[in-house]
């Protein structure tokens, strides 16, 4: 073993940690559970101090978890921006994963009913509030919206409440999933292609998309490219992409797009709309997915659809303005259906671990979604590349 001063601090850690007798009422203390752990507090807006915690005794149902990396996600960074939900100060960070390093003595297995063990892998979803409504198997009727989640937590005097940190507690009541059989970029991207699994799944009821339909996907960011990825991964072959960057669309053909059209190169919707039609050699689409915040993009999506076809919106996340149609031309004459797709369902989740196995099983290059990773003392940083929107997938990730 090489010993430079992170390992020599990290012994050091373990000693005092295993001096102080942590939390010896509890289970017995797990090898190598420190005293403290490293919190990325969002102490103001556009600033995270790094703080240190202890780490408390665990309940019965509880369960450590000692952070591998976490996803950088437009929420995190809405709220490292201007804080809309009033968080400040908050342990943000929802995408993560982890190594289970302590289990109280309830604890044997994960939502779906799958054994779990001290140095399985697992993530998150949501947390349960006595919501009969939400269940593991009968999940369809709703979605996460207005679920508590880890990373999106008032602060407490637990603090160790989201992902970006070097543990955290995950209370009785939460969902939680052993998800050992991915690897550590695979089960961070898990809640966007979560987004996807469910949007797809918004898609499928309309009962216009089908193996051979030709399906257009507008906005090449992670959204963008997660659809195509899953669209690709179900079986559906005819994708055009549609943005206005040369280097996104490269990225497309990348996840399972056959061809791309860049709107920049097109001057006005009419000559948009010939572009899409000449991709898809002469035809306009079945089924078109949404996937930019752009009211524009709304607006231009309907012309590139045919008569009976159908729409899956899931760009506006949030509030991004108003959006102007003509309901004759684009939607009756036309008889679109369209669908809103938001978030995700419990049950979602669960089969976007499958879908993960199945992307890689084509060879599609999903971890190369995540452009940039930063260790955690570099938060700031990866908040800040977000915001600048370079690269696609930013990620924390502990060593
Ligand atoms: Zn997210």
């Amino acid at each position: 073993m090489e010993l430079n001063s992170a390992s020599i601090e990290a012994i050091v850690k373990q000693v005092l940690a295993s001096v102080n007798g942590v939390d010896s009422a509890a289970a017995p203390a797990a090898k190598g559970v420190p005293a403290t752990a490293r919190v990325a507090m969002l102490t103001k807006l556009e600033h995270f101090d790094i703080k240190e915690y202890p780490i408390p005794a665990l309940g019965d149902d509880d369960i450590l978890v000692r952070v591998e990396g976490c996803g950088v996600c437009g929420t995190d960074a809405h709220e490292f921006k201007r804080d809309p939900f009033s968080l400040i100060p908050v342990a943000l960070g929802h995408e993560g994963t982890g190594e289970i390093v302590k289990m109280g003595k309830n604890v044997k297995v994960d939502s779906a009913g799958k054994p779990l063990k001290v140095g399985d892998k697992v993530v998150t979803c949501m947390i349960f509030k006595d919501n009969p409504d939400i269940t593991m198997f009968d999940l369809n009727k709703q979605n996460v919206g207005g679920a508590d989640v880890y990373g999106l937590l008032p602060d407490d005097d637990v603090h160790l409440n989201g992902w970006f940190a070097d543990y955290i507690v995950v209370r009785g009541g939460s969902t939680v999933f052993n998800v050992s059989d991915l690897d550590l970029d695979s089960r961070i991207l898990i809640e966007p292609c979560a987004v996807l699994i469910h949007a797809v799944e918004r898609a499928k009821t309309t009962g216009i998309l089908r193996f051979n339909s030709r399906v257009v996907v507008q906005g090449c960011g992670p959204i963008g490219l997660i659809c195509i990825a899953v669209l690709r991964t179900m079986g559906i072959e005819n994708i055009v992409a549609v943005d206005g960057e040369d280097k996104r669309l490269e990225f497309a053909k990348l996840m399972g797009a056959n061809a791309s059209v860049n709107f920049k190169n097109h001057k006005g919707i009419e000559a948009l709309t010939e572009g899409v039609k000449d991709a898809f050699g002469g035809y306009l689409a079945d089924f078109a997915f949404q996937c930019t915040g752009s009211p524009v993009g709304h607006a231009n999506i309907y012309k590139f659809i045919r008569n009976g076809g159908g729409l899956c919106e899931l760009g506006f996340f949030i509030n991004g303005g108003d959006a102007t149609i003509n309901p004759h031309f684009d939607i009756c004459s036309k008889e679109i259906t369209t669908v809103g797709s938001w978030v995700y369902t419990l049950r979602d989740y669960a089969t976007t671990f499958d879908f993960l196995k199945r992307a890689k099983g084509i060879g599609l290059p999903l971890e190369k979604l995540i452009t940039h990773k930063f260790p955690l003392e570099q938060i700031n940083e990866a908040l800040e590349t977000n915001l600048k929107m370079e690269g696609l997938k930013i990620a924390i990730v502990n060593r």
